[in-house]
């Protein structure tokens, strides 16, 4: 009995077995496939016969990656798309509609916030925002409209951790499914559905692509929630049960929205997936040693990251996560001049948006990422032009000091 995350990861499901002996699931670069006759066809289409059809409904080597995410997230469906944001559409148009609302933090990625408020809001679903730090303002928020619950493991760039076992208590009283977007965790640092969490959204772009290789997104259900509960998907449930929200997925809305993952990019994620916990492992290690270094460092005014005992999400994490605090931290300068010039300066770690490549990353998020916000908005999603972020890569260790040291002398 195999149960070892890398073990999993890198061998999947015995059932994976290539019919032509291939130790990778090939790329399966077709859009249809053929049957052998008109009504092997005919029960494929009733759903009463497994077979892939269309790559816009499935495709075998997104089969293969997904069934490899099932295995290391314990989740009973998993359903690959075409990137995190379309994992996060997908699941809260299969759940919500106009006249309904969901409850979120407003501190979160900034196309989810924008997804919400500037796409989805137009076409009628209210998104309300509480603190996740304040279950009691959760419980008051949610209400008999309310359709599901969204949070994010650790919020980026706020990097606040909720309380998922605290959190999910309340929504599950509420008869509410729980989302979380585990991209900064993923399953190998914390295994959401242990946690109360029903539906876990992943971006694969980031630690499971591997040096961001390709964008990608996945949605897990973790098989903790009855859909009879959830008004749009109650009449499936009834028949189809536990799988009534994959099923929805793919027989409807993922189907419908059509932002399936192409056969490369699913290739390329299960090659990343094979060493992601070695990654992970390491741009965890260079996180805490670079925030140790810059919490250290005269020129720096004040640094951000759970692994630091100086943050206030130090003891929860810890215990959630189980030992790593992920790749991501940010750090003040004095000014937003200083910050510019800091990352002007720097030889080796890249001025990009991405995050958990193999490459160490720097960005000014005020001026980048949340551009579209307004200076007050800014300063609600706690946006200090003063900020910088930085999402540790896989490098060795002293050699990012260096670069580090190398642009505090550009400010000296
Ligand atoms: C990157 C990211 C997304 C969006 O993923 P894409 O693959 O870029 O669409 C969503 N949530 C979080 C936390 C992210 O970091």
């Amino acid at each position: 009995m195999v149960t070892g995350f890398a073990t999993r990861a890198i061998h999947g499901p015995a059932s994976l077995r290539d019919p032509k002996g291939s130790l990778r699931t090939p790329v399966y670069d077709s859009a249809a496939f053929e049957h052998e006759s008109a009504e092997a066809l005919r029960l494929t289409f009733a759903g009463n016969k497994a077979a892939h059809v269309y790559s816009r409904i499935s495709n075998p080597t997104v089969h293969d990656f997904e069934q490899r995410l099932g295995l290391l997230s314990g989740g009973i469906g998993v359903l690959a798309v075409s990137s995190g944001m379309a994992a996060i559409s997908n699941t809260i148009l299969v759940l919500a509609g106009a006249g309904t609302n969901i409850v979120a933090s407003r501190h979160m990625f900034g196309n989810t916030l924008s997804l919400f408020e500037r796409t989805l809001r137009p076409w009628g679903l209210e998104v309300k925002y509480v603190s996740m730090d304040d279950p009691a303002a959760l419980a008051g928020a949610i209400d008999p409209e309310t359709r599901a619950v969204f949070i994010e493991t650790m919020s980026n760039p706020q990097l606040e951790v909720p309380d998922c076992r605290k959190i999910s208590a309340i929504t599950r009283g509420h008869g509410v499914p729980l989302i979380l977007d585990n991209t900064l965790l993923t399953p190998y640092l914390f295994n959401s559905g242990d946690s109360g969490v029903d539906i876990e959204i992943l971006s694969s772009t980031k630690y499971i692509s591997g040096g961001g290789t390709s964008v990608g997104g996945v949605i897990i259900d973790n098989g903790n929630f009855d859909w009879r509960q959830a008004p749009r998907l109650r009449e499936r449930a009834e028949t189809l049960g536990r799988m009534a929200l994959i099923a929805a997925l793919r027989q409807e809305v993922y189907r419908n929205v059509g932002a399936c993952l192409s056969p490369h990019n699913a290739y390329l994620q299960s090659l990343g997936l094979e060493t992601m916990s070695l990654r992970i492992d390491k741009s965890c290690a260079n996180a805490l040693a670079t925030a140790e270094y810059l919490e250290n460092h005269p020129l720096v005014k004040r640094v951000n990251y759970p692994g630091l005992a100086s943050s206030p999400y130090h003891e929860l994490a810890g215990s959630q996560f189980g030992g790593g605090y992920g790749g991501v931290l940010t750090f003040d300068l004095e000014s937003n001049g200083q910050c510019f010039a800091f990352c002007d300066a720097l030889q080796l770690i890249r001025r990009a948006t991405n995050i958990n490549d193999n490459k160490t990353l720097i960005i000014h998020p005020a001026s980048t990422l949340f551009a579209e916000y307004s200076d007050e908005e800014k300063v609600d999603l706690g946006l200090r032009p003063t900020m910088l972020r930085l999402s540790a890569g896989i490098e060795d260790l002293p050699d990012l000091i260096g670069d580090l040291d190398e642009g505090f002398k550009a400010l000296a």
